[in-house]
């Protein structure tokens, strides 16, 4: 004998298998708690930044680099 649990909402549900109360679970959290997804993220490039970003990386690039050059200079 199984019980499919939730711990979000607190509902129990009896299951006569391990797989039933997976696919109890599954059922319950797309009915209830979903629906949710994996999705895979592409990875940020420096490209895709918005225009305001790009002069601000640049900038605070340079500002590291001239702060280099002057501490080693
Ligand atoms: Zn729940």
């Amino acid at each position: 004998m199984y019980e499919y649990r939730c711990k979000l909402c607190g509902t129990v549900e009896p299951a006569d298998t391990r797989a039933q109360a997976r696919a109890l679970r599954d059922a319950h959290r797309d009915d209830f708690h979903g629906p949710d997804e994996i999705v895979e993220v592409p990875r940020m490039r420096f490209v895709d930044l918005p225009r305001e970003q790009k002069i601000a990386t640049v900038v605070v690039a340079l500002v590291l680099l001239v702060g280099i050059l002057v501490k080693t200079g």
